[in-house]
């Protein structure tokens, strides 16, 4: 079955590139010309991905951005943002309200192709696996379990979320109030200095009997679920 995308942008010739190429690659379009048209499709049909213009009239993509990020029927849905601006401030600015990848116009077709591909692939997992695996761990799903080379783990709720977000994104970095948004949602009254709390619980249920710690802490950005040192 056909994947599809749904393009929110306000230029009709950038929207005509995307499906030109989109459709070429595979791909099923739907368009939306602005964020409230864009929220309406979105609750008419899921689509696989969102490329998501960040200059757009009547609600901006900043903002359609944090929407579906707030909505527990979207959260894992695919965004990547589309920009003209090119400030490191924009750009993390973009990836704070939820974007998974962020491209600048002008993009190369072909590239945003690949990375499109690459956010849906890493989303698959959390819709379609019941269980998920990540080094010796792995967690159920529909059971609620956890367990570590094989050995049942105890966790809280919050902790079993918060496991459960990084395990569906493995290698990527988040900042605390990334994490909070995500496994807290976004109204919660919730400090970011509590996230280090859970993260502490969670490392302390996980490593019980000196085993490697699997969760890396980035020094002044956050936290990911990270391999690469054991
Ligand atoms: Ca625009």
């Amino acid at each position: 079955m056909k994947q599809t995308v749904l393009v929110v942008e306000d230029e009709p010739a950038i929207l005509t590139l995307l499906r030109y190429n989109l459709e070429r690659e595979g791909f099923s379009v739907s368009e939306a010309r602005d964020g409230e048209e864009a929220l309406t499709q979105l609750e008419e049909r899921r689509p696989d991905a969102v490329l998501l213009d960040w200059m757009l009239p009547l609600v901006s993509g900043i903002e359609v951005c944090r929407r579906i990020r707030r909505a527990p029927a979207w959260r894992d849905l695919p965004v990547i943002m589309l920009t003209a601006r090119t400030e490191e401030g924009d750009r993390i600015r973009g990836l704070d309200s939820g974007a998974d990848d962020y491209v600048v116009k002008p993009f190369s077709p072909n590239e945003l192709i690949a990375r499109l591909r690459a956010v849906i692939r890493r989303a698959r997992p959390a819709t379609a696996a019941e269980t998920l695996e990540f080094a010796d761990v792995s967690l159920d799903l529909a059971g609620h379990r956890v367990s570590r080379g094989g050995t049942p783990i105890h966790l809280g709720p919050t902790e079993f979320r918060l496991l459960r977000y990084l395990m569906e994104r493995p290698g990527r970095v988040f900042s605390r109030e990334q994490l909070l948004d995500a496994v807290w949602g976004h109204d919660a009254y919730v400090e970011p200095r509590t996230v280090d709390v859970h993260i502490r619980r969670l490392r302390k249920a996980m490593n019980d009997g000196d085993r490697t710690d699997l969760i890396r802490t980035v020094r002044t950005a956050g936290y990911s679920l990270d391999l690469s040192q054991v």
